[in-house]
């Protein structure tokens, strides 16, 4: 397949992936038990994806407007360095993240699936719809996953951007030299 030229340009600058939670790193359920306490499921292959953005050299985040405990023990799980709950206002916390990491926004990809991802994926380098997003959403992101959020799409977005950063097979090599 022939990547889209901007497309790869846009990729080639990622040091930086942030994933909204709920839709993008879930398929949106969120499950109570009779206690109120919050539930997620997540994806395996999500989550190795993360792990090999991570192992790459790459950072990691997540910005979401809910919070649980279930993201804070997933993104430890992972290796997620960047945590921010309860985020009200996504694009304060993405400029924080910019100030913090002294990194451009050129750098940086955001995955998002809803309204208030928007502001934030209209000032990412690389803006990755979800194939579950709202149209308003799609329609300012530069790539949209073929795969929905909580069932590969975070996958997706690791193997895109480190296909197109020459990274994926070197990662490849230990699994398939043996
Ligand atoms: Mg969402």
């Amino acid at each position: 397949m022939h990547m889209d030229e901007k497309l790869q340009a846009r990729i080639e600058k990622i040091k930086m992936v942030l994933f909204d939670v709920d839709g993008v790193l879930t398929a949106g359920e969120i499950i109570f038990d009779d206690n109120g306490v919050e539930s997620k499921v997540f994806n395996a292959q999500d989550g190795v994806g993360i792990k090999y953005l991570i192992r790459c050299g790459l950072k990691t985040g997540i910005i979401t407007g809910r919070t649980s405990k279930a993201v804070e023990f997933r993104a430890n799980e992972l290796g997620i360095t960047d945590v921010y709950q309860k985020a009200l206002d996504k694009v304060l916390v993405f400029e924080k993240i910019l100030k913090v990491h002294v990194i451009d926004p050129e750098e940086i990809c955001y995955a998002g699936d809803d309204l208030a991802d928007i502001p934030v994926l209209r000032r990412a380098g690389l803006a990755v719809a979800v194939e579950n997003a709202g149209v308003e959403v799609k329609e300012v992101a530069h790539y949209i996953t073929k795969r929905p959020g909580g069932k590969g799409a975070a996958r997706e977005i690791a193997e895109l951007i480190l296909k197109a950063q020459n990274k994926w097979e070197g990662l490849m090599k230990k699994y398939l030299e043996r």
